[in-house]
């Protein structure tokens, strides 16, 4: 139960003058649904939204004691703050650019939290400000029980008084919230983070494959790669998923890493950069993806890279 609010709280100050939060959640997939919870437990006032109805599982859980409503509008119409988890940039058009949504923008301020390209979020944020409202983004490293506990990794883009006006929010999802610079740089600086993933992860599968096929213990090999420069701490995260080639209950689903790196590509290649290594990579992310590996954990690439032998 969250400590201070029992039940919902309508909208009556501004974000400027507050000192908790009351905020509209909308999306309330794997990392909308673990911020709610920790949200409240930390003692916010949230109006949730999901576009398909959620299971009565996390009705009566973990979520159960907030309001869930049936309309994005209804939720926006609750609060001053507007915090977005949507899968990417065309649901947020979708959702925030709606008829019925853009009377309800003046004086609402607009944080998103999903990992969009840079010129995607410029582009939402003149649009917003057209509208009358304010969009400034805050996208995490750090998956579901980081967002859980309180520790995601937190990249601020937008103005410093909205940063430190929303500091007490951040503060409870990261332990040391960063202002990036204005809107777009810090969306830069995610996908900058998540081609990390996709390229460490891929070229660790590969090789493991090999050491795998050659016969070679993959306990030698990690001992010496452990104490090796090139060692990297997401190789023995994902080690035992690689070797067990299990990929049930994702954090960070394959599909949205795919996003992640063509969103790169495009942007790169926009800013002159040669993306031929990345292109491999995605290669691999859609191979995974067409043989039906979507909504499983990232790691499952290593399918792609390392057929099973039947
Ligand atoms: P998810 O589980 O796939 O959830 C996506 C959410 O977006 C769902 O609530 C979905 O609603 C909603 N949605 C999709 N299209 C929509 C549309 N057109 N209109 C309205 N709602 C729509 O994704 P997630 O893992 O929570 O990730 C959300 C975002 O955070 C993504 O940008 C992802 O890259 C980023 N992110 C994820 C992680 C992670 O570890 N999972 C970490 C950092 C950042 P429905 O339920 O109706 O489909």
């Amino acid at each position: 139960m969250s400590p201070k609010f029992t039940q919902f709280t309508t909208f009556t100050r501004p974000v400027s003058e507050l000192t908790y939060m009351q905020i509209a959640l909308l999306g309330l997939g794997l990392m909308g649904r673990a911020l709610a919870a920790r949200l409240l437990e930390r003692g916010h006032a949230l109006t949730l939204w999901n576009r398909t109805p959620l299971d009565d599982a996390y009705l009566t859980g973990e979520l159960a004691c907030t309001r869930v409503v049936a309309e994005a509008v209804e939720a926006v119409s609750a609060a001053p703050l507007v915090l977005c988890m949507l899968s990417d940039a065309n649901a947020l058009r979708e959702v925030l650019l709606s008829k019925r949504m853009v009377h309800l923008l003046p004086g609402r301020v607009v944080l998103n939290m999903a990992t969009i390209a840079p010129e995607e979020a410029r582009s939402l944020a003149e649009a917003l400000a057209r509208a009358g409202g304010e969009y400034v983004e805050c996208p995490v490293l750090g998956s579901t029980p980081e967002a859980r506990s309180g520790r995601l990794l937190l990249m601020f883009g937008g103005n410093r008084a909205r940063f430190d006006a929303l500091l007490p929010l951040l503060s409870d999802l990261g332990t040391a919230p960063r202002h990036v610079g204005e809107v777009g740089q810090a969306a830069a600086m995610k996908l900058a983070l998540n081609q990390l993933i996709a390229s460490l992860t891929s070229a660790f599968a590969l090789s493991l494959g090999l050491v795998q096929r050659e016969g070679v213990a993959v306990e030698d090999f990690m001992a010496v790669l452990r104490e090796s420069a090139l060692y990297a701490p997401t190789f023995d995260k994902k080690l035992d998923r690689l070797l067990a080639r299990d990929f049930e209950r994702p954090n960070f689903p394959l599909k949205h890493l795919l996003k992640d790196t063509r969103l790169f590509t495009r942007a790169a290649n926009a800013a002159g950069l040669d993306t031929h290594m990345l292109v491999g990579v995605q290669h691999v992310l859609e191979h995974a993806l067409h043989d039906g590996l979507a909504d499983k954990d990232y790691s499952a690439l290593y399918q792609a890279i390392v057929p099973p032998r039947d």
